[in-house]
């Protein structure tokens, strides 16, 4: 079964490092059928667009502006990153939420900025250690999607992929138990049911991250329901990252 493999290099790696890796990773997954995905700081969506136009491998970008255009130093747009052929932004991701103040508000409001540019969406959600030891995730979970996807149509959520990413496995070695993980992805499912139609919720595209690695990622994306993964600091090792990227599911 085809999955979604995606790899986040936060900021980490220089553009001249991007040639050697793209071309790598090109080369490594070439007929893999799944849906493979890098986003790399934006100072490399140029040489993305250069050594990955053509091949398997889409790339997208971080963050974006909520704003289109206008006096707002140091921001980039959509559009900018539509220009330089990014089909794909992450958006809400924890350490956006976390370390820039994004609220569920600002993060809705990117989304739509980005579906209005024909991006696709890759929208993180999570909890953290403290609402998961209260045993409010589910509830808290509910409540990130009610509000993030506030505003957008159904026939939208086909270029929505939605990320749930429990924030104490970021970075940390921990990841979630797949009994977690699962009812996790199906609170999501049945939330977007709710939200939308029992058709929307079955359709959704849904990833995990957290700490996936070489030694986890099979038993993680052995359970259907599970469409793919976000991989971090996994990811900046081409060789594990193409492993993950070509297996057959
Ligand atoms: C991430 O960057 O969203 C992530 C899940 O990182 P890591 O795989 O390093 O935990």
């Amino acid at each position: 079964m085809k999955k979604i493999i995606i790899g986040n290099f936060k900021m980490n790696t220089k553009p001249s490092e991007l040639k050697p890796y793209a071309m790598s990773l090109a080369t490594k997954t070439k007929g893999s059928k799944n849906d493979i995905i890098i986003c790399p700081p934006y100072t490399h969506l140029s040489v993305a667009r250069e050594f990955l136009t053509g091949s398997g491998v889409a790339y997208g970008a971080q963050n974006i502006s909520d704003e289109e255009k206008g006096a707002l130093t140091g921001e980039i747009s959509a559009s900018m990153i539509k220009d330089l052929g990014a089909t794909y932004v992450i958006i809400g991701h924890s350490e956006r939420r976390a370390k820039f103040k994004e609220t569920d508000r600002l993060v809705n409001r990117k989304i739509k900025t980005a579906l209005a540019n024909g991006l696709k969406v890759i929208l993180c959600v999570g909890e953290s250690l403290q609402i998961r030891e209260n045993r409010q995730a589910y509830a808290f979970i509910k409540k990130e999607l009610d509000d993030d996807l506030k505003g957008i149509y159904e026939n939208e959520l086909d270029s929505v992929i939605i990320a749930y990413e429990p924030i104490w496995a970021i970075g940390t070695g921990k990841t979630a138990t797949n009994k977690d993980i699962i009812k996790m992805i199906e609170t999501i499912r049945k939330e977007v049911e709710y939200l939308y139609s029992e058709k929307a919720g079955k359709e959704l595209s849904v990833v995990y991250g957290g700490s996936v690695n070489l030694n986890n990622y099979k038993k993680i994306l052995s359970n259907e329901t599970v469409n793919g993964v976000l991989v971090g600091g996994a990811c900046l090792d081409v060789d594990a990252f193409a492993v993950m990227c070509r297996e057959n599911y």
